[in-house]
């Protein structure tokens, strides 16, 4: 199963994500945590990187072209992968296509998941992620049993530096000029799925599971 997420910041891909990981045996590759982890390292990937993220901007295609070509090469790509905050512009949907056909592989599905901007604000602003585990909780969906400690591990948990208001603004500007024209790509493939990403994370689950089931 080769499957891409699409959606808003805060649309629920990376919760989502990791449900789909543990039903498909497959792993996620978020070009996300695989940017903060550089940026966590300090490799020069990640001091560059840094500076677009914080402003809520997207980092240079040819950059997330490079990392996702290591990335899709790995072992544990052979019997899929879901994609998760990437293809974010076209030339990284190009890209991946050209990447996938040198590979002789195509994707199965293209989720798109759609989701009110208030209910964005109100889903990122309340995000809070743990700096070990990278568990992550709602502080009113899902919150901690402690107020800012993580269930799983017992370490601290964080509010991302790309999750205040005006950095939210600028993301949700970012995804409707360069990432919502990716779905008519996928469109044209007849490969695109949908979603009311609106409700709790259990019901979103299993419309996902139903839409792929069919
Ligand atoms: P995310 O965790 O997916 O919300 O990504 C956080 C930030 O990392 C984004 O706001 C971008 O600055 C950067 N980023 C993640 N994925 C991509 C991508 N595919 N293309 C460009 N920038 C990305």
């Amino acid at each position: 199963m080769r499957l891409l997420l699409i959606g808003p910041p805060g649309g629920g891909k990376g919760t989502q994500a990791k449900y789909l990981v543990e039903h498909f045996s497959i792993p996620q590759i978020s070009t996300g945590d695989m940017l903060r982890y550089n940026v966590s390292q300090k490799t020069s990937l990640g001091l560059d990187a840094q500076k677009f993220m914080k402003a809520g901007q997207l980092v240079p295609d040819e950059v997330i072209l490079g990392m996702i070509k290591d990335r899709l090469l790995k072992d544990d790509c052979k019997n899929g992968y879901i994609l998760d905050g990437f293809p974010r512009t076209i030339p990284q949907a190009k890209g991946l296509d050209q990447l996938l056909s040198n590979m002789n592989h195509s994707l199965d599905n293209v989720i798109v998941m759609n989701v009110p901007d208030k209910l964005i604000i109100s889903r990122l602003s309340n995000r809070r992620s743990c700096k070990e585990c990278g568990r992550v909780y709602n502080l009113i969906s899902d919150p901690p049993l402690n107020s800012n400690i993580c269930n799983e591990c017992g370490h601290d948990l964080y509010l991302r530096d790309d999750d205040i208001a005006e950095t939210i603004q600028q993301r949700l500007n970012v995804y409707y000029q360069q990432t919502a024209p990716v779905t008519k790509h996928y469109e044209a493939l007849g490969i695109i799925t949908n979603i009311d990403s609106k409700g709790s994370i259990e019901e979103i689950k299993n419309i996902i599971l139903l839409q792929l089931s069919k």
